[in-house]
């Protein structure tokens, strides 16, 4: 068995505890196993620090990207138009997908290194009274940018229109006041910062929405709506849950609360991502996102001189016991490294370590 930490963006470094609980075979209709579903449904609302008046979560099997497409399908109708903001790859698969949707849908994209401006929403949408959907990604795992969605929403809330947010790598690491931000439906999964293993994820949805996109989706299987309304009555998902999977995720929202809840880890992972950016650009290697756009998530490097050989580099690192990811910018060479998961300080120092001796050979 490999002992790797994984410097991604998810699947992330599990704790052997959370791997632990998936050694046992579970019922789906089974009462216990029901109750460990409700009760992931409710402490997911303390954690987004919502009213369970307001709020509901809808569970939803598959990846990240499954439940995107099954906000987009349920929730923008077919009289309805969605504003996509863009500025990294998972922006554009907002896109993707309302076009496949066909979607009426229109786009504000701005350059992978800066954020979207909440004033250029504003006019876009006041321009066009057409739009009743704003979509836009927290943080763009792409590059590592945090967006203004507080600023954005108190835009989109304004001029009354539904707010749409891909908080997948974010949520559980980051802070976050859902209804205060003006949020409608809130996307993540089970194995980015809540540190449990793939398999699902989950949608926080204003009820008051939620309740009028019966029949509306494109789809039988991402279907939002039956899929909330079957799991409504007792925590039966409405098909085959990822049983081992949803009991991983119980022991990690556990050992979330454990840790101090979203606040701790959040000062955990920014901590983590502090040392990572100083130590390596007094290594040479220059950060793509300049710091005060920087979430405490990943973070995209340049190549730090002419030859450097990310291949290379990776084989490294990963001999001495860290995952790294390529990047994924079209226009330049960067290579990117996250900071979310069961990694601590010390595993940060012991890379940046790692990292100083790579170079110092490499000069030679
Ligand atoms: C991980 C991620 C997703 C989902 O990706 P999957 O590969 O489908 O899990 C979507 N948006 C963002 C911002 C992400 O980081």
């Amino acid at each position: 068995m490999n002992s790797y930490k994984l410097l991604t963006p998810g699947p992330l470094t599990t704790t052997e505890t959370v791997k632990q609980v998936m050694l046992k075979d579970r019922c789906t209709w089974d009462d216990d196993y029901k109750t460990v579903t409700q009760t992931i449904r409710k402490q997911l609302l303390e954690l987004a620090q919502v009213k369970e008046t307001d709020y509901t979560t809808v569970l939803m099997q598959g990846s990240g990207s499954f439940v995107v497409e099954s906000v987009l399908t349920t929730a923008i109708g077919d009289e309805d138009k969605v504003l996509i903001i863009t500025n990294g790859a998972y922006g554009e698969r907002i896109v993707d997908m309302a076009k496949v949707l066909k979607l009426q849908h229109t786009v504000y994209s701005v350059p992978y290194h800066e954020q979207p401006s909440p004033l250029q929403v504003k006019t876009l949408l006041e321009n066009d009274s057409t739009i009743t959907h704003v979509a836009v990604v927290h943080c763009e795992t792409t590059t590592g940018i945090l967006n203004p969605i507080s600023e954005i929403g108190d835009v989109v809330k304004g001029l009354n229109k539904t707010f749409i947010v891909d908080a997948m790598s974010s949520f559980g690491g980051v802070p976050m006041d859902v209804s205060v931000m003006g949020i409608d439906y809130l996307i993540s999964s089970a194995n980015k910062c809540i540190q449990g293993v793939p398999g699902f994820g989950f949608v926080i949805a204003k009820i008051e929405d939620l309740e009028k996109c019966k029949g509306q989706a494109r789809s039988v299987a991402l279907d939002l709506y039956n899929q909330w309304e079957v799991m409504e009555v007792d925590g039966k998902w409405r098909f085959t849950s990822p049983t081992h999977v949803v009991a991983a995720f119980a022991k990690a929202i556990e050992e979330l609360v454990e840790e101090g809840g979203v606040r701790a880890r959040h000062e955990r992972y920014a901590t983590n991502n502090r040392i990572l950016r100083a130590r390596l650009q007094e290594l040479g290697f220059n950060a793509y996102i300049s710091e005060d756009l920087q979430s405490p998530i990943i973070t995209t490097f340049l190549f730090p001189y002419e030859g450097f050989s990310f291949e290379h580099f990776y084989h490294a690192m990963k001999e001495a016991g860290f995952v790294i990811y390529p990047g994924k910018l079209t226009d330049m060479d960067t290579f990117r490294i996250g900071n979310i998961g069961d990694i601590h300080e010390d595993h940060m120092n012991t890379l940046c370590k790692v990292i100083e001796n790579y170079m110092a050979v490499m000069k030679k």
